[in-house]
């Protein structure tokens, strides 16, 4: 059949996301969902929530989500603007700052969607290689990184699970001439973020999402911090009603315990110390984590055997074939007895 797509359409492959697979006694661990539940407040949120409101449109500016997010992070509610997942919010993005005309630069290996959501605004894509093994960044960033009129910096990265200096952040918000985005999908569970600078740059918007710390994947909810001409901006590109009157009420629940988050956060990274101990006993190569994964090289540093020999006994991991990653599996925190099987696998295989 002759094709109907627009040419950029035919040229993408498209994202594929982490399988989720139904296998008896499954341990999954390959799309970074949270380990716990949602804090308790969603449940109660849920249980109180009027479904004959379902009968009207919900808030097309999600204001009173938006209000407290804008209330945690010392801004207003001009500078919020929030999604259904993050996913959304770069979507958003997309549709404003790339084009034929205007690049994208992001890292390499990072986030695989956004060079897909490039192609689709038919926008070239410069991808800047992380050092070997470190997956630090490189020192000629900013030179290359040159021409971009936006310029994604995954922080901490996925699917390598480091971060990258504050103040090399800094400068590059100063000095490139575009918007510096910052996903933080992982942020929650990193020493330090990039929401000051958000506040400090024109040119700066950060990102983050419920998917992950708030252990609500399956909601799908994401926001963004900015100075308020991008956020009004992004607003006029959205779809009128991204966010359902559920996600907006459970959502707030969520976002207003910030105790749960907290202690949510340190179980996890605690569990994420552990484990990474235990990888390097036996010999694996870990990439200091600032995340919910750790990525992490086997003693023959044969990812993709690691990924199968794991599979074969129901624990799903990911695995990222390419030269940059094949030495390597990612593996989601998950609970202590999760992290028990897998060690316990890697005591048999290797
Ligand atoms: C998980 C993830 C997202 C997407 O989050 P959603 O809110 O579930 O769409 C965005 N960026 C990175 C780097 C992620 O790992």
């Amino acid at each position: 059949m002759k094709s109907y797509f627009r040419i950029e359409i035919d040229r993408m492959e498209g994202y594929v996301p982490g399988e989720q697979p139904r296998i008896d006694n499954l341990c999954k661990l390959n799309t970074n969902e949270n380990a716990f539940p949602p804090s308790p407040r969603v449940k109660r949120a849920l249980a109180e929530f009027e479904w004959e409101r379902l009968r009207r449109y919900p808030d097309p500016l999600a204001d009173a989500l938006r209000d407290r997010i804008a209330q945690e992070f010392g801004v207003g509610r001009a500078n919020v603007i929030a999604g259904n997942g993050s996913d959304d919010i770069l979507t958003m993005l997309f549709r404003c700052f790339t084009s034929p005309e205007l690049p994208l630069a992001c890292l390499f290996p990072t986030y695989s969607l956004y060079p897909e959501l490039a192609k689709m605004q038919g926008a070239g894509v410069i991808e800047i290689p992380l050092e070997p093994e470190t997956f630090a960044l490189p020192d000629d960033l900013l030179e290359r990184a040159k021409g971009a009129n936006l310029l994604i910096i995954t922080r901490p990265n996925a699917p390598t699970g480091n971060s990258f200096p504050m103040e090399t952040m800094r400068e590059i918000c100063r000095k490139f001439d575009g918007v510096v985005f910052f996903d933080e999908a992982y942020a929650d569970f990193a020493d330090d973020n990039c929401m000051g600078l958000a506040r400090e740059f024109d040119n700066v918007i950060v990102s983050r999402t419920f998917s992950k710390s708030y252990s609500l994947a399956g909601l799908r909810l994401g926001f963004a911090v900015g100075n308020a001409e991008l956020i009004a901006g992004m607003f006029k590109v959205k779809d009128s009603y991204n966010l359902d009157r559920m996600t907006q009420a459970l959502g707030f629940a969520a976002f207003d315990d910030r105790e749960y988050l907290a202690e949510c956060c340190e179980k996890v990274k605690a569990i994420r110390r552990e484990f990474s101990k235990e990888l390097k006993a036996l010999g694996f190569r870990v990439v200091p984590s600032q995340a919910n994964f750790v990525f992490t090289s086997p003693p023959d540093r044969d990812g993709e055997r690691c990924f199968k020999e794991l599979r074969s006994r129901a624990i799903i991991v990911r695995y990222f074939r390419g030269a940059a990653t094949r030495e390597y599996v990612r593996i989601t925190i998950g609970t202590p007895e999760e992290m028990a099987r897998v060690l316990a696998a890697f005591r048999e295989i290797y």
